[in-house]
C-alpha cells in the first residue's frame, strides 16, 4: 500500500492524460492484492480445516473444567457425595444417552435447524448475519457455539467469528453429529453458575436431566440465548415466553407431535433453587473436607511435581473422584461439641480435636469452635503448632526410656530439681517443688511431675528423645538445635509446638502395638477417566517403638487415667489410656489419649497466647470426654491389643521399685521382659540361694533376693488379674539401678 501512495503522489504531478493509466495501475495493483489475500486466505482456511483437529472433544471432556467430588462412605460402605468441588463453575459431565429424549431436540428446534444438514456453518444465515450485523454475531450453529464455549473467546470480532467458523469446519471433520451434540449440552452457559444441563436441571428442578420432561428441557433450552434475561427463577415470564417459541419451532419442524406440543405448552413448572446445589455454590467446607483438599494438593505437588496452582486447578475442576476417609459417625459427634460454645468457657477462647483410628485414618478433625464460615479457615488442629506441655513426655521421654530399656516401669527417681537454670532449681512440678522423695517412673507419668520426666529423660539422653520426636513419631515443626534440649523435651516447651493431627498420629502407637501410620484424610483419587491416581494404601507405616514398649505405655498411660491427673476424663464404657498437658502461665490445655477403637488429641487456648480462665478441670479434658463418650455410645467392650512377647508384668515393691518380695508394699506393673528389676529386700529377710535370673533379665549377679515375688498382699486386689508368677525371682543389688544409655 506505501508503495501504491507514494506512485501516486509522484504521478499526481503529471498531466491529465496519465491519469487514467495510473488509475488502472492503481487499480490493477489493488486488485492483485486482493487476489493475493483472498487465495492466501483460503489457502490457510482450507488447510486449517482439513488438518489436524483442532480441538479435541475427549480431552475436554476428562480434563477440563469438571466438577470434583468428596464422597464419604457410609455406615454400609457405600461411598455417598459430601462435597463438589469448583470454584465459580459448576460443570458436571452426563452423557447424551443419559439425558432425555427432548433436550437435544429443543436446542436443534430453537438454536440450530439445519444442524443435521450443515457441515459445521449455516451458510445461509451466516450470510444474512453479515448482511444485518456486519458478520460479528447471530446466525451461529451449535458447532459454533461449542467452540464458543470450548475456547472461552467471546469477544465480538470479524477475526474471531472467522476463526470460530473454521474451528467448527473443522471441527465436524472429526466428530460426528451427536458427539458435537453431547459437548454442547455440557457447555452451554445456563444462568446461576450452571454449565451444561445436567447441573442446571438440579439447580432448577432439583432432579437429574433424565427426569425432565419436554416442557423442563424446553425451560432449559430457553435460558441459552440470553442467560440472565431469561433466567427461570429471576424472569419466569421471560422464561416461559422464549420456552413457548421454543415448542413451537419444534412443532413446526416436526420434532415434536401436536400431542407433545399441547402437553408441554400446558404443563405448569415448578422451579425451586436447589438449596443442595445453591448452598454448595457458597458452602463452608467443613474442617474435614478442607483437610482433604489440603492433602489431596500437597500428594499432587509431590507425585506429579505440580506447582499449588496447577495441584488446586486439578482439584477445583479435573474432575476428579476423591474418597474421604471421614467416618461421618464420628466426624457428627465432633461437630455436636465443637459447633456451639456451649461447651467451653468463654465467647473467644479456642479448640481443636484430631481423631484418628489406628491405622492412620483420620475419622473425624475440627479445626476450631463455633460454626465454621468459610471455605479453607484456620484449621487449628491441622496449622496452628502450640505448646504441648507434659503431653510430650509420652513421646519424648517415658516411650523412649522403655523402648531402650533406659528405664523401667517401677525405677525411683527423686522427687525434686534436678538442675539450675539461670540461678533457680529446674524443673519445678505443677503446683510447687518436689519434696524430694523418691518415687517410681510410672508415679512420676501419672501425677505429671517435671521433676521426674527431667530426670528419666537424662536417662534417655537428648538425642535420642529428640530423634524419637524427628524420625519415630514425625512431629512436623521441631527446631532441630533449640528443641534437643532439657526443658522443650522433659517439659513441652518447644519452639514452635505440636498439632493435634500431630499428637494423635504419635500416640496412636501406643494403642496399636507401636505403629506409626502416617495420617490420611483420603482413600484414593480417581481422575475422570477413573484412573487412580492417587492411593493412600501405600501412606507411611513404620515401627515408632517395639510392641513391647507399646504395651508398657499403654498400661502406664492408662494409670493416668485410674489414679493421676487423667481421672476425670476416662471414656464411658472403655478402657482409656491418656495424658493431660498444661504450659507455662496455663495458656494452652491440652489432653492425648485412646480406647481401644480410637485415639484422639484436643487443644484448648486462645489463638493469641493468653492464660486460660474460668475454667473446671482440664477443659480440654473435658473435650475429649464429651465427644469420645458420644463416638463411643454404640460400641462394645473391646481390649488393647498386645504384645506377641517381651512384656512380663510382676508385683513390684512401691518403695524400691524392685519386684516385691515378702513384706514389700506392691502394686502391679508391666516390664520389658529383657528389663527387669531384681528382688527388693529390703523389707524381708533375703533368702540366700534363691536366685534364678533365667528369664530375659540382663542383669543377674549376686546375692539372695526372695523368692515367690508377688505377695499379693494389700494394695492391687483388684487389679491383679494377670500373672506375676511366670517371673523367676532375680538378684540384684539393693538399689535400683540403671544404665542410661542415650
Ligand atoms: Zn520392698
Amino acid at each position: 500500500m506505501a508503495k501504491v501512495s507514494s506512485k501516486r503522489n509522484k504521478n499526481q504531478k503529471k498531466g491529465l492524460s496519465t491519469r487514467k493509466t495510473v488509475v488502472l495501475g492503481v487499480l490493477l495493483t489493488m486488485a492483485i492484492t486482493i487476489i493475493a489475500v483472498v487465495l492466501y486466505v483460503f489457502i490457510y482456511s482450507f488447510s486449517y480445516v482439513h488438518g489436524d483437529l483442532k480441538i479435541d472433544l475427549k480431552q475436554y471432556r476428562y480434563s477440563q473444567n469438571q466438577t470434583s467430588f468428596i464422597y464419604a462412605y457410609n455406615s454400609k460402605g457405600d461411598p455417598v457425595e459430601v462435597a463438589r468441588l469448583y470454584g465459580t463453575i459448576n460443570r458436571v459431565w452426563v452423557d447424551k444417552e443419559d439425558t432425555n429424549p427432548y433436550i437435544a431436540k429443543c436446542y436443534v428446534g430453537l438454536e440450530d435447524k439445519r444442524f443435521y444438514e450443515h457441515k459445521g456453518v449455516d451458510w445461509t444465515r451466516t450470510i444474512a448475519a453479515v448482511v444485518k450485523y456486519g458478520g460479528s454475531q447471530g446466525g451461529s450453529t451449535l458447532t459454533q457455539q461449542l467452540i464458543k464455549n470450548l475456547t472461552e473467546e467471546d469477544e465480538v470480532t470479524f477475526v474471531r467469528k472467522y476463526k470460530e467458523i473454521l474451528n467448527a469446519l473443522n471441527l465436524e471433520r472429526y466428530y460426528s453429529k451427536e458427539d458435537i451434540l453431547e459437548a454442547y449440552l455440557n457447555t452451554v452457559y445456563l444462568s446461576h453458575g450452571c454449565y451444561g444441563v445436567k447441573t442446571a436441571s438440579e439447580t432448577y428442578f432439583g432432579k437429574e436431566i433424565s427426569e425432565c420432561n419436554l416442557a423442563e428441557s424446553a425451560a432449559l433450552a430457553a435460558i441459552t440465548q440470553f442467560p440472565s434475561k431469561y433466567d427461570p427463577i429471576l424472569n419466569p415470564d421471560s422464561n416461559k415466553e422464549r420456552r413457548n417459541y421454543c415448542l413451537k419451532l419444534m412443532l413446526d419442524q416436526d420434532l415434536i407431535t401436536k400431542e407433545e406440543y399441547e402437553e408441554a405448552i400446558n404443563y405448569d413448572i415448578k422451579f425451586q433453587l436447589n438449596k443442595k446445589t445453591e448452598s454448595v455454590n457458597n458452602v463452608a467446607y467443613s474442617y474435614y473436607t478442607d483437610a482433604v483438599i489440603n492433602q489431596v494438593e500437597n500428594d499432587l505437588m509431590a507425585k506429579y511435581g505440580y506447582t499449588a496452582k496447577t495441584a488446586s486447578d486439578k482439584i477445583n475442576y479435573g474432575g476428579l473422584k476423591i474418597y474421604s476417609a471421614v467416618n461421618p459417625k464420628v466426624q457428627k459427634a465432633m461437630d455436636s461439641i465443637f459447633a456451639n460454645r456451649d461447651y467451653v468457657a468463654d465467647g473467644t477462647v479456642q479448640a481443636s480435636m484430631t481423631i484418628l483410628a489406628y491405622d492412620g485414618r483420620v475419622v473425624g478433625i475440627e479445626g476450631g469452635i463455633g460454626k465454621k464460615k468459610g471455605k479453607r479457615e484456620l484449621n487449628r488442629a491441622t496449622d496452628s503448632p502450640r505448646q504441648p506441655g507434659s503431653t510430650i513426655k509420652p513421646i519424648s521421654v517415658y516411650g523412649p526410656a522403655i523402648d531402650t530399656n533406659a528405664a523401667y516401669w517401677s525405677k525411683t527417681y527423686a522427687n525434686s530439681a534436678s538442675q539450675t537454670v539461670n540461678g533457680e532449681p529446674w524443673p519445678k512440678n505443677q503446683g510447687g517443688m518436689g519434696g524430694g522423695e523418691m518415687v517410681t517412673l510410672q508415679y512420676g507419668l501419672a501425677q505429671s511431675y517435671n521433676t521426674i520426666s527431667a530426670r528419666v529423660l537424662a536417662d534417655v539422653g537428648l538425642h535420642t528423645s529428640y530423634s524419637y520426636l524427628s524420625k519415630r513419631f514425625m512431629l512436623k515443626h521441631l527446631e532441630p538445635n533449640a528443641d534437643e534440649s532439657y526443658s522443650p523435651l522433659a517439659t513441652g516447651s518447644l519452639t514452635h509446638g505440636v498439632t493435634t493431627l500431630e499428637m494423635a498420629a504419635a500416640f496412636q502407637a501406643y494403642g496399636n502395638g507401636g505403629k506409626y501410620n502416617e495420617p490420611y484424610f483420603y482413600y484414593k483419587v480417581e481422575d475422570a477417566s477413573g484412573n487412580v491416581i492417587l492411593d493412600k494404601a501405600d501412606h507411611d507405616s513404620h515401627k515408632a517403638v517395639e510392641p513391647a514398649t507399646a504395651e508398657i505405655m499403654n498400661h502406664l498411660l492408662q494409670t493416668v487415667m485410674t489414679m493421676g491427673t487423667g481421672t476425670p476424663y476416662n471414656v464411658d464404657g472403655q478402657i482409656t489410656f491418656g495424658k493431660t498437658g498444661t504450659t507455662d502461665e496455663d495458656k494452652d490445655r491440652w489432653f492425648v489419649g485412646g480406647t481401644p477403637y480410637y485415639v484422639g488429641a484436643v487443644w484448648y487456648g486462645y489463638d493469641i497466647p493468653a492464660e486460660i480462665y474460668n475454667v473446671w478441670n482440664n477443659p480440654a479434658g473435658n473435650l475429649f470426654k464429651y465427644v469420645m463418650d458420644k463416638v463411643h455410645a454404640n460400641l462394645g467392650y473391646k481390649e488393647f491389643p498386645t504384645a506377641p512377647s517381651g512384656v512380663t508384668d510382676a508385683y513390684y515393691c512401691t518403695n524400691s521399685g524392685l519386684l516385691g518380695s515378702n513384706g514389700c508394699p506392691t502394686e502391679l506393673g508391666w516390664f520389658r521382659s529383657d528389663n527387669m528389676p531384681s528382688y527388693c529386700y529390703g523389707h524381708a529377710a533375703p533368702k540366700s540361694n534363691d536366685s534364678g535370673g533365667s528369664k530375659g533379665d540382663k542383669k543377674s549377679g549376686d546375692s539372695d533376693s526372695s523368692s515367690s515375688s508377688d505377695s499379693t498382699d494389700s494394695t492391687q486386689a483388684s487389679d491383679s488379674s494377670s500373672s506375676d508368677e511366670n517371673t523367676t525371682p532375680e538378684s540384684e543389688s539393693p538399689a535400683p539401678e540403671s544404665e542410661g544409655e542415650e
